[in-house]
């Protein structure tokens, strides 16, 4: 076994007594590994984002019950119940966070960033949202307004990021490339 830390031990140990009691085959890990590396991933929620800025209509279901407006891509992965999408403009900057625990949009961005689970993140991204930003590489000008989003159990958040400039013309799929799963977050934009 080439990670030998105690929770890859304990991992490893749990999937043993899982197999042997008959509770998950081989067949199923490998289906949940195939989910996370293939078709859940923040590819989904750079397509819905790129269909918003091409399709006005769409931009307003999105924002106006976000879940509403996803259910018929038929995402995998979950943690979708309740989503909300808060949208940046000139003027506010949207970053996501869950001061509790890690509640993230999984069928829309993937597993989580191991830094979104921090609780340096967590804590500081309340108090000190600009700084913590500014850390990513973001450095917004005083006059944009930050609001901090902070997930739950109930409710999950996207931001949906302004369209880059210099990208008149480009359809949703050559749009969607240029959505990173950070502008999503709100930690960085594009
Ligand atoms: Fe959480």
């Amino acid at each position: 076994m080439a990670d030998d830390s105690p929770q890859a031990i304990r991992a490893e140990a749990i999937e043993s007594l899982l197999k042997e009691r008959g509770l998950i085959t081989e067949d199923d890990i490998d289906e949940v590994i195939a989910m996370y590396n293939e078709r859940v991933g923040p590819m989904n929620g750079a397509k819905v984002v790129a269909r918003a800025w091409t399709d006005p209509d769409f931009r307003r279901a999105l924002l106006d019950d976000g879940s509403a407006a996803v259910a018929p891509y038929e995402f995998e992965g979950g943690q979708m119940e309740k989503l909300v999408v808060v949208e940046n403009t000139a003027h506010v900057h949207n970053v996501v966070v869950c001061t509790l625990c890690s509640c993230y949009p999984w069928a829309l961005l993937g597993l989580p960033p191991r830094w979104y689970k921090d609780p340096a993140y967590r804590s500081r991204i309340v108090r000190e949202p600009r700084k913590v930003l500014a850390e990513f590489g973001l450095e917004l000008d005083p006059a944009v307004q930050v609001r901090v989003w902070d997930s739950s159990a109930e409710v999950r958040y996207l931001v949906l990021p302004e369209r880059p400039l210099g990208t008149d013309g480009w359809d949703a799929e050559r749009l969607a490339e240029r959505v990173t799963r950070d502008a999503m977050i709100g930690v960085a934009r594009l």
